[in-house]
């Protein structure tokens, strides 16, 4: 199962635009992004589901369909936070245990 910290877009900038990002087909429930011409699954290009909670439903059921996506994004933001208390971006990277 998924983190849900890692999606609570309503405490995470980053999430927020994600969502803000992303829409349901509602022929087909597929996610797509805001800019795509129409739904990639359906060939749908009528009006697609803005809705911040079925979209963030759809991605957290995503997430859970696909581990190896969540432990992605949950990787990316451990590096992020690394780098945020680093104390210069240009020092050389040491070994970071992620398990701490
Ligand atoms: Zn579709």
């Amino acid at each position: 199962m998924v983190d849900r910290i890692l999606w609570d877009p309503m405490n995470d900038p980053k999430s927020r635009v994600l969502v803000e990002n992303l829409r349901l087909c509602p022929v087909c429930g597929s996610l797509s992004t805001r800019h795509a011409a129409g739904c990639a699954m359906c060939g749908w290009h009528g009006a697609f589901d803005h809705t911040p909670c079925r979209v963030t439903a759809a991605f957290s059921g995503l997430l859970d369909r696909c581990p190896d996506l969540a432990e992605m994004i949950r990787m990316r933001r451990l590096i992020e936070a690394r780098d945020a208390i680093r104390p210069s971006a240009s020092a050389p990277a040491g070994p970071v245990d992620l398990d701490a």
